[in-house]
């Protein structure tokens, strides 16, 4: 039995009232079962989009040609979609167009998983037809129907195997590692968005070990390209790593050239990122002015989880890091300057000392912050006219 949010057993009342049926289904019912709190109830009914809209007074149009509407209760948001089965699949990508269907049954069957295939409600109890709980006891990753032909039909269902695997922790099924052996290459077929989404889940989740999939059954290269590799220690790298996207995604492409930028990857991920595999293919800085040579150009924030990252893809390296970690900590605390916002003198003074505006002044400023990054105790105002009025540059 599962007990249903008051607003979700509402939803489902209303359209059982109206002559309806109504169940929760997919991810939410999977999640139930595994002892996950789900981040969404979806509802699938028989009733379509216009009558579903007709039955509540908050509504928002989401994808009404896909079937799907959402309903507001007290501001909170339930997707309720109409039963469908996919219509033909145009190589591989999402279907070309989606016809409602009155069974609930044929709404389960074009679902990918047998764990994301069960529904439930609490007048009929589960609806599982593929045995997906039988799964989920079992901690097993099975397609619905065969996975090569589902394979054809959307090659995304691939990685989206890999993503559930590592999410759950759940073995995947020996005829879907076949099947991705045989169709990686397909994956190109799949928009970089729809990848995107699922490697972000993927990164993120609990049970990275679960990224070697993607290297046995040859499914990495068509995603981060041919030269690509998957580095040695990279599961257990993630273990350790915090779960940020960017953070994680360096681990990954640690010693390789940035392939984001395929995949469609926001600009701020992106460029986190490339700081981060950047920082790690270099040494580390040496000394109190090196560090804060680098925060020229990456935040401090930023910086201390570069560090992080260090210490679990260089753990040799533990004691130097701490010591570069207290370094940082003690630069930020005494607020030493490490750039010409904060040097105590700036193009203005020069210019009242005679120096015109232009490529000179713009040397003089670098020197001066070179000579305070080293000695932080000249970063003052009359010390540094000072040192330019003497010509001590
Ligand atoms: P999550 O908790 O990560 O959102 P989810 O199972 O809800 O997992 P969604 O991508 O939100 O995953 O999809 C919702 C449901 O729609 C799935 O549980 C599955 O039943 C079905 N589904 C989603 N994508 C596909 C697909 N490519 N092929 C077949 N069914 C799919
Ligand atoms: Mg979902």
């Amino acid at each position: 039995m599962i007990v249903l949010p008051d607003n979700v057993q509402k939803i489902i009342q209303t359209l059982a009232a109206a002559g309806y049926e109504a169940f929760i289904v997919g991810g939410c019912v999977r999640d139930v079962l595994r002892g996950v709190t789900p981040a969404d109830w979806d509802i699938a009914t028989d009733a379509k989009p216009l009558q579903v809209k007709g039955l509540f007074s908050r509504t928002v149009d989401t994808g009404i040609k896909h079937g799907t509407v959402t309903v507001l209760i007290n501001k909170q948001p339930y997707e309720v979609t109409t039963y469908r089965i996919d219509g033909e699949y145009a190589d591989g990508r999402r279907p070309v167009q989606v016809s409602f269907s009155a069974s609930l049954e044929e709404d389960l069957s074009r679902r990918d998983f047998t764990m994301n295939a069960i529904a439930y409600n609490s007048e009929a109890g589960f609806v599982d037809p593929f045995g997906g709980r039988k799964d989920i006891t079992a901690g097993l990753i099975r397609c619905v129907g065969q996975a090569a032909h589902r394979f054809e039909e959307d090659a995304l269902r691939m990685l989206r195997a890999v993503r559930f695997a590592a999410v759950t922790g759940y073995r995947v099924d020996e005829e879907i590692l076949r099947a991705i052996s045989g169709l990686g290459h397909t994956i190109a077929k799949v928009s970089p968005e729809r990848i995107r989404e699922e490697m972000c889940k993927l990164v993120l989740a609990t049970h990275p070990q679960a990224v070697w999939l993607l290297e046995s059954t040859g499914l990495l290269p068509h995603i981060f390209g041919e030269e690509y590799a998957l580095p040695a220690l990279a599961a257990e790298w993630l273990r350790q790593c915090p779960k940020e996207e960017p953070m994680r995604l360096a681990l990954l492409l640690i010693g390789t050239e940035n392939m984001l930028q395929n995949l469609r990857y926001d600009n701020k991920t992106i460029n986190e990122t490339t700081l981060y595999v950047r920082l790690l293919g270099r040494p580390l800085p040496a000394s109190r002015y090196e560090i804060k040579k680098n925060l020229r150009y990456v935040p401090p924030e930023i910086f201390g989880k570069f560090l992080v990252l260090k210490e679990i893809a260089a753990p040799g390296e533990a004691q130097a890091i701490e010591k570069t970690s207290q370094e940082l900590a003690d630069i930020v605390a005494n607020g030493e300057c490490y750039s010409l916002k904060t040097l105590a003198i700036t193009g203005k003074d020069l210019a009242s000392m005679g120096i015109p505006p232009g490529e000179k002044m713009g040397e003089m400023l670098e020197s001066l912050l070179d000579r305070v990054m080293e000695s932080p105790g000249l970063n003052m105002r009359d010390i540094l006219c000072g040192m330019v009025s003497r010509d001590l540059l």
